[in-house]
């Protein structure tokens, strides 16, 4: 199915499995974090407090409650410092266990949000070239999956428009 790009607010994508940028305790946060609780309602916190937080580069799995998607793929990315603390290795981890576990989940669609650049401070370029490598890579092994890359703001959107051409 392979990849495409969309501008909009990823809590409203019709996929099976919405990516969520959390961070290692799983609790909630802004940004993603919190549209994604806000949407998914009260039982996600319940969920998410029985997983024990997450490592920076891991994911875990939950289901989606209110939200639209049948499941919620929590990762936690790597706040940027100057991109000598395997930053970008944690973030290519990112999508990748992500969509590991979206193929576990047996999930045929999934939406990634631009992990790591809010306020993590990722630099957006830089991260987009990353999402788009490993997505690349793994659709070659997994053409039938259909990812989207949901962009929250233009700018974002058009960097992802210029790696998908
Ligand atoms: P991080 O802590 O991983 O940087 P943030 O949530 O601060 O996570 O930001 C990650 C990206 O998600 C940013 O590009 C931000 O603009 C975007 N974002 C924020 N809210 C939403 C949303 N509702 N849907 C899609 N993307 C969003």
């Amino acid at each position: 199915m392979g990849m495409k790009a969309v501008l909009g607010d990823i809590t409203q994508e019709g996929v099976d499995a919405i990516v969520n940028a959390a961070n290692e305790s799983l609790l909630g946060g802004g940004g993603v974090d919190g549209a994604i609780h806000r949407a998914a309602g009260p039982e996600l916190l319940a969920e998410c407090r029985k997983l024990g937080g997450c490592p920076t580069g891991g994911a875990k799995a939950t289901r989606g409650h209110r939200l639209g998607a049948d499941w919620i793929l929590h990762t936690v990315g790597p706040v940027w410092h100057d991109g000598s603390r395997q930053e970008d290795a944690l973030l290519a981890s990112c999508y990748r266990n992500c969509l590991k576990l979206a193929v576990g989940k047996g999930a045929r669609s999934v939406a990634f949000p631009a992990i790591s650049t809010g306020a993590y401070g990722f630099p957006a370029e830089r991260a987009a070239r990353i999402a788009h490598r490993e997505v690349s890579e793994f659709l070659r092994t997994h053409p039938a999956l259909e990812v989207r890359f949901v962009c929250f703001d233009r700018a974002t959107f058009e960097l992802y428009q210029r790696l998908l051409k």
